[in-house]
Parts: C-alpha cells; structure tokens; sequence
C-alpha cells in the first residue's frame, strides 16, 4: 500500500461478490482512506448509480463521496451520444440505471417494438435479455445503427461460481450482426481517464482488479501499476480468462484487498 497515493479499485470480485463483502475488503479500503490514499472505485458494472454504490460502501464503514465511483454507464452513454449524434436515439439493452445515463446524454430511447427507428444499440448486463431483445438489437443494428457496449468481460464472478456477463450477451449480438461494439468499460482508455481525472493530485496510483482481461490488460495500457487480487474471477486457476488473456501479467498478485493493506 505504502508504495502508491492512488488505488483506481474495482467491485465486483474485490470489494464483493454479489450481495457479499469479500471478508476483510471493508476494512482495507477504511484503512486505505484513513492513511490518506486517494481511491475512486471504477466498475463494468452500471447496474446501479454511483450514489447507490457509495451508500452501499458506507453500509461497510467505507466513506466516499459518489465522485469517487465511476462506472462503465458513463462511458458507454458519452460513446452512445457520440455515435447518435444530435438528436439521436438509442436501443438499450440494460437496466434503469443505464438508461438514465443515456437519456441524460440527450438521446431518446426507442422502443423495442420499433428497433429500427434507433441510431446505436446500447449493450450491457442485463437479466431481463431474451431472444426477442436479441431481434431487436440485429434489426436496429442491420438498419444501420451502431453498437456501443459496457464491456466484454464474459463473466460476472458471484457467490458460488460466475454467471453470464456482459460479454456473453454482446457475443449474441455481435455474431448475428456482424457488427463490432465499441467499449466504454475497462480495458479500453475512457473509464480509466474519467477515474483518473477523478484525483489529479494523485502522483503514483495503481489499479486493483479481478479480471486480466480489462482490469490488468486496461490498466497497464493506461500506464498505470497493476495489482491482481485472486478473490474474484481469475483466482488461481485462470477461472473464465482465456490464454490471451492470462499473458498479460501484473505488477502485483495478492490474495485480496485486505493482503494489500497487511
Ligand atoms: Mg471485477
């Protein structure tokens, strides 16, 4: 801990999984805070709206403001307003939260009775995906829309094994499209940038993530130090991260977030 001032920390496989805290990730990051370093939290995860990430922290005795929370939705939303244009509109599969964002980027959202009336196609985790939302996604993306996503990271790690991410459902709709998604998540630079422009004053941060694949790989592309916590996706075996993947090494490999602080 005491060679960086910065953490860019991720949640999911971190601080928790699913509904659960890793054990000992609360107490870490009070101590982190306490002694001063500067955290932003930065997830894949658009799911819920950084004011409820940071109630959900101070639940855990973890106190930051929600400008310390950045996620994919943003990214993804400014990508989305800038391949809409002006007065564009957009075919989101995602929950409320991300819809939000999107609306709030100016663009209308389209019904997905009317798929082809929409100028990009918005990709994230969701639960509610089905084959008809597939449908509407290809017919909006065969009229000429452009597809954005949050990530492709395939999995979500969860109490008990992974489940379906985001990169499961956009490999739906890229493979019957044909079309390629632009990514607001880690690995690419955008979410990276908006955390880091987060805490200027920041001189040495490191990113701490689960996932090789966006959080190491994005993290060293973003010229930072990459720690790899084993408590969430990769874990020692390599978990769903492919060979590719997997040649991509960090700079620090620790068990969990509490190992770091130690
Ligand atoms: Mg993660």
């Amino acid at each position: 801990m005491d060679a960086y001032d910065g953490f860019l920390v991720d949640f999911d496989g971190v601080v928790w999984l699913g509904r659960e805290p890793v054990p000992g990730s609360p107490e870490a990051l009070a101590t982190m805070l306490a002694a001063g370093k500067e955290v932003v939290f930065v997830t894949n995860n658009p799911t819920k709206r950084p004011a409820e990430y940071a109630e959900r922290l101070r639940g855990m005795g973890v106190e930051v403001g929600p400008e310390r929370i950045v996620t994919a939705g943003i990214t993804v939303a400014r990508l989305a307003a800038e391949a809409a244009g002006p007065g564009g509109s957009a075919l989101v599969l995602g929950f409320e939260p991300l819809r939000e964002l999107i609306a709030g980027e100016g663009l209308r959202l389209v019904d997905f009775e009317a798929p082809t009336e929409a100028d990009v196609v918005v990709v994230s985790g969701w639960r509610e995906f089905s084959y008809m939302s597939l449908l509407a996604a290809k017919q909006a993306l065969d009229a000429g829309a452009a597809l954005v996503a949050t990530s492709h990271d395939p999995t979500m790690p969860m109490p008990g094994g992974e489940w379906p991410g985001t990169g499961a459902i956009l490999a739906a709709v890229e493979i019957c499209s044909g079309k390629v998604a632009e990514i607001g998540g880690k690995p690419e630079r955008h979410l990276f940038e908006l955390a880091l422009s987060r805490i200027p004053a920041a001189k040495r941060v490191a990113m701490v993530g689960d996932r090789i694949s966006s959080d190491i790989a994005g993290g060293h592309a973003a010229g930072l130090d990459t720690i790899l916590v084993l408590s969430g996706t990769t874990g020692s075996d390599g978990g769903s991260e492919d060979q590719a993947a997997m040649a991509v090494k960090p700079d620090l490999t620790v068990a969990n977030l509490a190992a770091l602080v130690a």
